[in-house]
């Protein structure tokens, strides 16, 4: 830090010669992110200095979290879930395992993941002192084999877990039948939509994945991911309203007498952007963004396989897996864990992009 401050100018134009070399997201084909709708700039300015630690002070921030919390519970087909808005994924996975592990007390207490369980699961089970099983995919496909879950799971499981929209294929376990798993053996379950709970309800055919299945006891969904929020922006809702008092701690120098949520200090500006994204769009603003984004995944596997590249699987989400082929420069894309090539179609994919994408794949094949 230097003695004396700059000016303004020269504060923008420190922080824009940085951004400057970040990739444009025209060219980011690899990201489970995306640009933040119009609409949360405004939303987030509003609430820059609110904090939601502190609801008594908050009070108005601290309602309009319960209000997305509703309407993002009405989604899910729970109304009265109760949650919070989390930093992502990882976070909402964390204390959904940790409500787990203090609702269903074991000895030497495990966890059963399907195999393409994100890697937030190994922080997990390291954090919480638990033993990580994965079970693992059905013959010839990408979701989990509920048999074989079924097979791991002994008298010290505390929980099962199904992925709704899987990182690396994008792909739909069936809730129904872990959610199944959990109920016979009295444990809890956990759906991870992180990626796909703005986009398996938008559907033209939605795919059974929430509060709807019985057994499904919470479920963790990014607004800045497919929610068009900003970052970072996650969402934990459980069933049970009671379930997260589990994690109650007394917060003593606060407004509030207990506190759930891991973290402290937490923002209102992201709630307030996630929430300003789904009264801006309603569903169907979310029908439209998720029927261009399934569109231009459809288009780009068109593509892709006309220059003869192959496909790993038939895209369920909007997403993408390809043979590894080489990529032209200056483009962002991700190998998976199988080597495979995974593009991720968010909305800042545009049909032009996808357009610009596959011509310039095609320049590099003459
Ligand atoms: C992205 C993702 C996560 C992790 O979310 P972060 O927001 O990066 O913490 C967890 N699970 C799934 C299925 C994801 O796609």
């Amino acid at each position: 830090m230097e003695e004396k401050g700059c000016t303004r100018e020269e504060v923008i134009a420190a922080l824009a010669g940085l951004r400057a070399a970040d990739t444009p997201h025209d060219h980011i084909l690899c990201s489970m992110c995306t640009i933040p709708h119009q609409i949360t700039t405004a939303a987030r300015e509003m609430f820059a200095a609110t904090n939601l630690g502190d609801p008594g002070v908050f009070s108005g921030t601290a309602k309009l979290e319960q209000l997305f919390l509703e309407s993002v519970g009405e989604l899910l087909h729970c109304k009265t879930a109760a949650g919070w808005m989390t930093s992502g994924g990882t976070e909402s996975n964390l204390q959904a395992i940790r409500a787990a592990k203090k609702l269903h007390p074991k000895e030497k207490p495990n966890i059963v993941v399907p195999a393409s369980a994100h890697f937030s699961f190994h922080k997990i089970s390291d954090i919480l002192g638990l033993e990580l099983r994965t079970a693992p995919y059905e013959a010839g496909k990408f979701t989990v084999d509920t048999e074989k879950m079924a097979e791991l799971v002994d008298k010290n499981t505390i929980a099962v877990s199904a992925v709704a929209g899987t990182t690396e294929y994008g792909v739909v376990d069936d809730v129904s039948r872990v959610a199944k798993i959990a109920l016979e053996n009295d444990i809890f379950c956990h759906v991870d939509a992180a990626f796909g709970g703005f986009v398996i309800p938008f559907l033209k055919q939605p795919i059974p994945f929430d509060f709807a299945i019985d057994g499904v006891d919470s479920v963790s969904l990014d607004p800045h991911k497919m929610g068009l929020g900003t970052i970072p922006g996650g969402c934990l809702l459980f069933r049970d309203a009671e379930s997260p008092l589990s994690l109650s701690v007394d917060t003593p120098y606060l407004t509030s007498k207990s506190q759930t949520t891991l973290t402290g200090t937490r923002p209102g500006a992201d709630v307030a952007a996630a929430y300003a994204v789904l009264k801006y769009l309603g569903k169907e603003g979310f029908r439209d963004i998720v029927s261009g984004c399934m569109e231009n995944t459809r288009r780009l596997v068109e593509g892709l396989s006309a220059y003869g590249y192959e496909k790993v699987l038939d895209p369920v989400l909007n997403l993408a897996v390809f043979r590894d082929f080489s990529i032209p420069d200056g483009w962002k894309v991700s190998h998976i864990r199988d080597g495979s090539l995974r593009f991720v179609m968010m909305p800042h994919v545009t049909r032009d992009v996808v357009e610009k994408f596959l011509n310039e794949v095609g320049e590099q094949k003459k």
